[in-house]
């Protein structure tokens, strides 16, 4: 069994194709979405909503947010190990899999793992290691918003429907323009703003409210305070997600601040950011060339295009509602599934070929003639455009500077300043060019593949010398002897048992919300904790299941319901 996995900064999920349908796969806990989160208790790991409540208590034992260090050496460290994004995203991944695999009753050992479309080689190749390390084939890497595109269904329309995906998540926003044509879905261009999330809004509301209270509070919360404020935000921007109102309100040294906003008051407070929605989208329009009446649909996926401030500045940018069918959390783990279905070539699906696009520009340094006869070194000089769709060869023709040189020397360079210096050096490569005046024509061909390797061919029509070099990154390919030794490091460390998760998961938030609590709040946390506690203590599961729906109710009562 193929499995699709979106595997999100915040949240992941994994999901299935069968009978001709993508489903999601719950967790143990009954859940569909399983916070990326991992935590060390003592020797033992401890992976997703438990973990996540823990990051309160325990946050030097706990780790969230590394699929931004996906790609990077940047170690974690967790009570006394270090672990790298590869490690910590295995782990989750090694809990997804497990799970599907208690639900389905058979091995998973196949995975599509969706990766966003602005990721590079590098960060690509250690999501596919990471899929390995925990014990899955991973079958193919999906950019999120072609999933979320085959999740609305984009292959089975008609050739040269084009799609908008928006996405509006937790920390950042993509938007990607696709197309389907003659079968093969291109990302025709992706663009966004990596500092725009729901984590923005939230720091609006946090700011306002700091601002009520600034007298009591002083102008530097400490993380204590913030980390309550972030909360009682986060809450209030999902009531207002739903109601005109929302109260924000949280309890600090024993006293309750409250304060009523407005949905109209919150889009007043909100507006700067929602003006930033506006420029990345019209970039992948003009990038893609596709005028916005031509596009089949607009897609909404990322858990803050739930906000209805942003529902209404989308349908005002393209005068008509976008899409919303499908839960915008959910989307991009069923069009893992749905590939993981066309690799499977399940009969109900037609066939589809999936193509990248190259996601920066990829070029050479020269050296330009400037207007007084001075020569400018160190100008790039695009090849390879980025938002080409990959496989692509294309070549540049440069000339000699000087007369009588004797090579000429590329450096490679990939990024957007217009400055080699400004971007990064990915090699070199050198050719011998015939004595004579200078402007003797040299090509430099750069071929760009999936698999994200890049071929660059220098040769000199007049000569005929030519010169070869390929280019992959030396830190992605790993020894499989190497591999095998980190996969057995992260089997020997112990997890909890799946059995107990449930109750663990439950005392896991109720000592956070001890943490949050204080006076009699807190005390009568504690005591649900030893009730729970001391029922579990008998053994008996279940009494524990029935105490455990208690504990959850009553920490509702206290703190509001749940939300991942
Ligand atoms: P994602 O990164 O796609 O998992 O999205 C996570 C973000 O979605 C977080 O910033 C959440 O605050 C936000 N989110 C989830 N549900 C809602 C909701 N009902 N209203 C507003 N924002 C939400």
């Amino acid at each position: 069994m193929i499995v699709g996995i979106d595997l999100g900064t915040t949240n992941s999920a994994v999901a299935i194709w069968r009978d001709g349908a993508a489903s999601l796969v719950p967790n143990r806990l009954g859940e569909r979405l399983t916070p990326s989160a991992v935590s060390i208790d003592g020797e033992r790991i401890i992976v997703g909503r438990a973990a996540r409540d823990r990051q309160v208590t325990h946050p030097d034992q706990t780790a969230t947010n590394f699929k931004r260090l996906m790609g990077t050496d940047r170690k974690v460290t967790l009570g006394k190990r270090e672990f790298g994004a590869e490690e910590l995203s295995a782990l989750v991944l090694r809990s997804l899999k497990e799970d599907a695999e208690a639900l389905l009753g058979e091995p998973v050992t196949e995975a599509v793992i969706t990766v966003p479309a602005y990721f590079n080689d590098r960060q690509r190749k250690a999501t596919r290691r990471a899929g390995q390390l925990a014990g899955l084939t991973v079958e193919r890497l999906v950019n999120e918003p072609t999933a979320a595109a085959l999740a609305y269904g984009i292959h089975q329309l008609d050739d040269q429907s084009r799609f908008l995906v928006f996405d509006l998540g937790g920390g950042t926003f993509d938007v990607s323009v696709l197309e389907i044509f003659e079968g093969i879905i291109e990302v025709r261009a992706s663009t966004g703003d990596n500092r725009l999330g729901g984590e923005d809004f939230n720091e609006l509301l946090m700011a306002a409210m700091l601002d009520r209270f600034k007298a009591r509070w002083g102008d530097r919360p400490g993380n204590a305070l913030s980390q309550r404020l972030r909360d009682a935000a986060e809450r209030a921007r999902r009531q207002l997600s739903q109601a005109d109102s929302a109260a924000m309100a949280l309890t600090w040294q024993d006293e309750t601040f409250a304060m009523d906003i407005s949905a109209a008051e919150f889009e007043t407070l909100a507006a700067p950011l929602i003006a930033r929605l506006r420029d990345p989208v019209l970039r992948s329009l003009r990038d893609s060339n596709i005028h916005p009446d031509s596009l089949s649909d607009v897609v909404l996926i990322g858990g803050t295009t739930r906000m209805p401030l942003v529902k209404k500045v989308v349908a005002r940018m393209f005068g008509r509602f976008p899409n919303t069918s499908i839960n915008p959390d959910e989307a991009v783990a069923l069009g893992a599934a749905v590939q993981a279905g066309l690799k499977s070539r399940d009969a109900a699906l037609k066939e589809v070929v999936l193509t990248d696009v190259c996601p920066y520009t990829l070029g050479v340094d020269i050296a330009q003639r400037l207007r007084g006869g001075q020569w400018e070194d160190g100008v790039f000089a695009p090849i390879i455009e980025r938002n080409t769709t990959v496989p692509v060869s294309r070549m540049g023709r440069f000339q000699t500077m000087v007369d009588n040189q004797s090579h000429v020397e590329f450096g490679i360079y990939q990024g957007e300043a217009r400055m080699v210096a400004e971007n990064i050096k990915i090699g070199s490569i050198r050719v011998k060019v015939p004595r004579g005046a200078a402007g003797i024509p040299v090509d430099c061909r750069f071929s760009y593949d999936i698999n994200g390797l890049l071929e660059v061919d220098v040769s000199v029509p007049g000569s005929g010398e030519q010169a070869q070099l390929v280019i992959t990154d030396p830190a992605d390919d790993i020894a499989p002897a190497e591999l095998a030794r980190r996969r057995a490091a992260l089997a020997a460390l112990k997890v909890h048992p799946r059995d107990g998760e449930a109750n663990r998961a439950a005392l896991a938030r109720a000592e956070r919300c001890w943490q949050d609590a204080l006076g009699e709040k807190r005390e009568y946390v504690g005591q649900l904790i030893a009730q729970f506690q001391a029922v579990l203590e008998t053994q008996d599961p279940r009494q524990a299941e029935q105490a455990r729906q208690q504990l959850e109710e009553a920490l509702d009562a206290v703190e509001g319901p749940r939300f991942l």
